[in-house]
């Protein structure tokens, strides 16, 4: 463990979580109607945290009927836009004024390192609402030159309704405000169930979304555990549309449930996203930036690069400048801002990623670095950067997605070939190119199926690029102007003028 100070908890963090999180429905703190909790564990230390209400479907029907109120009188979707936008742009000036406060929240619930959370996602979650807050005076229709007879045809785009949004542990704060921002942003109001391990930063948004002035039943939380919360929020017939975050497994079930009245989906799910080292490239850049690619926040990234491909003139030695990098990230307490990689969230995670790595060498994989848990960095649930060489494609390692710390580095000869192999997936989320050639560059962008391509870079994000999966990565954009489409429907106007 590095021996530099930890930060020290801030003394709103501790008063936060020192207090009683119920649910947030209609502007008040509402404790479950079953009057359970659960317990929520810091990952990097075993210790529970603190408790939050278990949700079940009671709270969630409670929720939807107050986000129901707020969509129907009129308070929000008939608002003039650009109050919403101004209601938005404070919600954001105050995150920034709370931004170390929220930061240390999602590093204490989930294990992300302090400066990731307060350099990296934290600000971006910030840049994101003020970004959707702009376009909510910019959602526009079109007039139509129809040649059906003397008409004015004009379309306008109209807020979905309710959203019952759900999203994944890994970045709590980002997950939420992506798909907050859209949906406020056209006129939606939104249930928001957080995930049981990470739900502490999105309660305290819903509070500075009070101070903000957000009307009640705009924006509720209701916490806890998937098949309970989570699927009783999507049966729920008041909800219109279901924003979900998390993975391909869920999210299948999730439409099939929605599929029953109809109810409109957009899924971000999981990815096992190549990304390709060829033999012309600045191999330093390169080397750092797949590393980066795969243990940034514990590889717990849907868009992780977590096969990585390379020309096999210079694998061996690419193999070996990762397997250094591997051994020499700081791991430890995420609160340390000297620390790169953090525990991952549970002990569940923990058992599941420990798992990969024993299926991957019983597959005949050669470990080249990490591949056990990692006692030195703290006790919490901390797995060693894992680097594994000799990986064929058709290996557990290489198909499936870890959601942990451990890459699969395989050796390529052409560029036909490692297009065909890097496609040979279920997933199609992202993918990584270093090269210094232009024409390979653009070449390999266009045939890499795969939502989002990075070239001579890995994990770069932008409010205003859009975001989503090929495949079973899910559908639908989250970030960008196309995350406006995700939560309005069209409606077409016909009047004659004959
Ligand atoms: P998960 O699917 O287990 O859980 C995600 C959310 O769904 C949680 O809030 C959970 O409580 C809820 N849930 C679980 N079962 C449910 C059910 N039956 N009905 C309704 N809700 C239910 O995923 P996770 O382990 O929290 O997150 C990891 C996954 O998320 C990875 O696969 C990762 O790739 C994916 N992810 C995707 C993106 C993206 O943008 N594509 C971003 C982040 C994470």
């Amino acid at each position: 463990m590095s021996e530099s100070t930890t930060t020290h908890i801030l003394p709103a963090v501790e008063s936060f979580l020192a207090r009683p999180h119920h649910h947030f429905i209609n502007n008040e703190w509402v404790p479950s109607a079953s009057g359970q909790t659960m317990e929520d564990v810091n990952p990097a230390t075993r210790h529970v945290l603190t408790e939050v209400a278990r949700g079940n479907g009671d709270d969630v029907d409670r929720a939807v009927s107050a986000a129901r109120r707020a969509f129907r009188d009129k308070s929000w979707a008939q608002m003039p836009p650009n109050r919403r936008g101004i209601l938005l742009w404070r919600l954001a000036d105050l995150m920034e004024q709370h931004l170390e406060e929220l930061a240390q929240l999602d590093s204490l619930d989930m294990g992300m390192p302090i400066r990731q959370a307060q350099y990296g996602t934290t600000p971006m979650a910030i840049d994101h609402i003020r970004y959707m807050a702009g376009w909510a005076t910019k959602v526009e229709g079109e007039t139509i030159p129809v040649s059906a007879g003397n008409f004015f045809n004009y379309t306008v785009r109209q807020p979905v309704g309710v959203v019952g949004a759900i999203i994944p542990w890994n970045f709590p704060l980002l997950m939420a405000v992506w798909k907050l921002g859209a949906a406020l942003a056209v006129g939606c109001t939104v249930v928001l169930k957080p995930a049981e391990q990470s739900p502490l930063s999105v309660l305290r948004l819903a509070e500075l979304a009070v101070e903000a002035g957000f009307p009640p039943g705009v924006i509720n939380v209701v916490t806890g555990y998937g098949p309970e919360a989570g699927a009783a929020l999507v049966a729920h017939p008041g909800v219109n549309k279901i924003s979900f975050t998390g993975s391909t497994e869920v999210g299948k079930s999730i439409m099939r449930t929605a599929a029953d009245r109809m109810a409109r989906v957009s899924m971000e799910l999981g990815g096992k996203s190549p990304n390709i080292i060829c033999a012309d490239a600045n191999l330093k850049r390169a080397v750092s930036g797949s590393m980066l690619g795969i243990f940034m926040n514990q590889g717990e990234v849907c868009s992780a690069g977590s096969r990585i491909y390379v020309a096999r003139s210079i694998y061996d030695q690419a193999l070996e400048h990762m397997a250094d990098y591997a051994k020499t990230l700081r791991v430890g307490q995420p609160l340390d801002p000297k620390t790169q990689m953090g525990p991952v969230v549970s002990d569940e995670q923990y058992q599941r990623v420990m798992r990969y790595i024993e299926i991957a060498q019983r597959e005949g994989a050669t470990l080249v670095a990490g591949g056990s848990d990692m006692p030195e960095a703290g006790p919490g649930f901390f797995v060693r950067p894992t680097v594994f060489a000799g990986v064929r494609d058709t290996m557990t390692i290489a198909q499936e997605e870890v959601f942990g710390p451990v890459v699969a580095v395989m050796p390529f000869d052409d560029i036909e070939e490692v297009i065909e192999r890097a496609n040979q997936s279920i997933y199609g989320l992202a993918a990584g190119v270093w090269t210094e050639n232009v024409r390979t560059a653009h070449y390999l962008s266009q045939r890499l199926e795969a939502g989002t391509v990075w070239v001579n870079a890995y994990h770069v994000y932008d409010a205003a690029a859009p975001w989503g999966g090929f495949k079973e990565s899910g559908f639908g954009r989250e970030m960008g102007k196309q995350a406006l489409e995700l939560y309005t429907e069209v409606k077409d106007v016909w009047i004659s003028l004959g």
